[in-house]
This record gives C-alpha cells, sequence and structure tokens, in this order.
C-alpha cells in the first residue's frame, strides 16, 4: 500500500518538475510535444477543437499555443515554432483556421489604403522597434496584413510553409484543420467543394471582389 508520505513526496516531485520544466529543454516538453497555431478569433474554442488542455491547472499543460489574425505563417509564427522544436522538446505542429475568418473579410489594399487616409506612412513602418532590421520593402505592407482569400487554400499553404521552412526539423509531424464556426466541426482542408459546402470559407460572402495581394509563390 501506498503511504500518503510517499504519494505527497512523488506530487511534490512532479510539481516542482512540472514549474521547472523549461530549465530541462527537450525533457521538459510540455504533455503532448505539441505546438499550436491558431486564429485569434474568439469563435475558435481551440481545447475544444482539438481535444486538449492548453491552458493548465497545475500540472497540467498539453501544448505551446501561438496565435495571430489568421493562424497563418508570419515571422513571430515561425520564430516560436523553431524554439518549441528545437529546444523544447516538440514533436509536433498543429494548425487550425477557421471558417467566417474576419481575414476573409477584406481586401489588404483597402486596408492598407484606410491606414494611409489616417496619416500613417505604410512604406516606413518600424515593424519591431526592437529590431529595426527588420524591415518591409515599399509596397509589401499589403502582402504583410495576411489577409486571405480562401481557409482551405491558406491553412494547406501555411501547412507547406512550416513543411518546407529551414528553421523546422524535418522530423516534426505536421497537419492543418478547418475549424467550422457554423457546425462547431473540425474538418482538413480541402480544395473539394462538396467537402466545404457546409460553410463560408472564401471572402466571396464578405463582398470582396478584388484578389488579395499575392502572398504565395
Ligand atoms: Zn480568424
Amino acid at each position: 500500500m501506498t503511504t500518503l508520505k510517499e504519494k505527497l513526496s512523488s506530487q511534490v516531485t512532479a510539481y516542482d518538475h512540472w514549474a521547472q520544466r523549461r530549465r530541462y529543454g527537450p525533457d521538459g516538453h510540455n504533455n503532448l510535444s505539441l505546438w499550436v497555431l491558431a486564429c485569434m478569433d474568439e469563435r475558435l474554442p481551440v481545447d475544444e477543437a482539438l481535444g486538449i488542455h492548453v491552458d493548465t491547472p497545475a500540472g497540467g499543460g498539453d501544448a505551446h499555443c501561438f496565435r495571430n489574425a489568421g493562424g497563418i505563417v508570419t515571422d513571430d509564427a515561425i520564430r516560436s515554432a523553431m524554439l518549441t522544436c528545437h529546444f523544447f522538446g516538440t514533436k509536433e505542429i498543429v494548425i487550425v483556421q477557421h471558417t467566417q475568418c474576419g481575414m476573409l473579410s477584406a481586401n489588404a489594399k483597402d486596408l492598407e489604403k484606410m491606414l494611409r487616409d489616417k496619416g500613417i506612412d505604410t512604406d516606413n513602418v518600424a515593424m519591431d522597434p526592437t529590431l529595426p532590421e527588420l524591415k518591409l520593402e515599399k509596397g509589401a505592407f499589403a502582402k504583410w496584413i495576411g489577409m486571405m482569400d480562401d481557409v482551405d487554400e491558406t491553412c494547406i499553404k501555411t501547412i507547406d510553409a512550416f513543411k518546407n521552412h529551414p528553421l523546422i526539423p524535418k522530423d516534426v509531424v505536421i497537419s492543418g484543420w478547418v475549424w467550422e464556426v457554423e457546425t462547431r466541426r473540425l474538418r482538413a482542408p480541402t480544395r473539394d467543394s462538396e467537402k466545404r459546402a457546409r460553410t463560408d470559407f472564401t471572402s466571396a460572402p464578405f463582398g470582396v471582389k478584388e484578389k488579395q495581394p499575392r502572398r504565395w509563390n
């Protein structure tokens, strides 16, 4: 029989290890050795969609979670994925984008014009005030905004971007998914119109007529 002393001792040891996880590098990985990239949208419940627990009750914590507008690949997403994969034991990347995304709701060129009309010089923006080396070339701002024409297409290309990036180890398992806000279901991104017929996944229902500035080769 296990005594209470033994039980408490192992709990204290386990908690100490959990609290100090990042000291142990790859041996201090999160519960699922998982990095999640998801859109910041409040209608995308990451835990429910993936069946995991990102936030921690003490001792928990299934994944490192990175959220941005769209759940798209950006320099900071690559930076974060690189750190967790190379130094903190992450073996899997899961990308989640979603239907009805705000990133479908306008053309990036119109958004840039609105900013310019407010007096912002979009050709000269400090992208990261701590890193003046990080500059956008003149005319690249609208591309940088990262608006989408089609969620499935963007999700497929986002998966490829991580699979092909030199900073992401080749043995990391990478998948991407589309959360259907309308049906509260997850599905694989697809180019098959029948499989995505239940939902709004393009910018057309938002009234966006012009293609977004080309972000992908
Ligand atoms: Zn979104």
